[in-house]
């Protein structure tokens, strides 16, 4: 398996390094990101300027990574039409800090990272945690390589564009892992004003209150409930009834999930 690794929060993200050292176990990982944050730039791509990558060291030993002056979006492209010269099998994006659910996944730019996965035929995957603050990804991380593990094995097949976000609990309360589609709820509802130096206006869009009340079976409801949330955004090979067929695959990836040692990182 040769994997893309990216992501919106930028290339020395915690969450990105965490991803690497689990899917390193599974395939060659190459790092291919934005070179700073950029979480809310959703599907944008560059077209009206040129972009440069810049290799940078690695944190983890043995993998090549590089930062790009660009989008997710950007990052995605350019690894796989010119930074990557073997044909890629998997796109991860992620780990990012804050859940990617409802209305606010189209301006994701974890997300936005995936679809040019996807937008390129190679299988992707968005993977987000549902904290803020003191984030551990060890759960998040091996569940997404447990994905691409199940790709390499031919139980995957199709092209698919997977969002996947997990609450921010310990693995034994995590209710397991469920098929539920995007709900209609947005966390940016919230603007601050601002006076500046000048005496000028300015506004801060802020991630606001949670939903109270989320639609029963959407991903907003299913995170908040403790699940773990598999939402494919294109229905790939399930045709009309993605969910019950989808819904056995991530029963089994969960066990599996369960059943793997924890790895000594913590
Ligand atoms: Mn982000």
């Amino acid at each position: 398996m040769r994997i893309l690794v990216t992501n919106d929060d930028g290339v020395y993200a915690d969450g990105l390094w965490a991803l690497v050292r689990e899917l390193s176990k599974v395939g060659e990982v190459t790092v291919v990101a934005p070179d700073r944050e950029q979480s809310g730039s959703g599907t944008a791509v560059s077209l009206s300027k040129p972009l440069r990558a810049s290799k940078i060291r690695a944190p983890v030993e043995g993998i090549s990574a590089y930062a790009v002056e660009g989008t997710p979006g950007d990052a995605t492209i350019l690894a796989l039409h010119a930074l990557i010269e073997e044909p890629v099998d998997a796109v991860v994006s992620g780990i990012n800090l804050g859940s990617n659910v409802g209305n606010d996944t189209l301006i994701s730019g974890t997300v936005g990272a995936a679809l040019q996965g996807y937008s390129n035929g190679v299988f992707s995957l968005a993977v987000s945690l549902g904290t803020m603050i003191d984030p551990n990804f060890d759960t998040a991380a091996r569940l997404a390589a447990i994905f691409v593990e199940s790709r390499a094995r031919g139980e995957l097949e199709g092209e698919l564009f997977l969002n996947l976000n997990l609450p921010h609990l310990p693995l034994e309360e995590i209710q397991g892992l469920g098929v539920f589609p995007l709900g209609g709820d947005s966390y940016l509802d919230t603007v601050e004003e601002q006076i500046d130096r000048r005496g000028r206006q300015l506004f801060h869009i802020n991630r606001g209150t949670a939903a109270p009340d989320p639609a029963e079976g959407t991903d907003v409801w299913a995170v908040r409930q403790g699940y773990a949330v598999l939402t494919p955004l294109r229905p790939g090979p399930f045709g009309d009834e993605p969910w019950s067929e989808l819904n056995g695959l991530a029963k089994r990836l969960w066990r599996r999930l369960i059943e793997k040692p924890q790895s000594a990182a913590g």
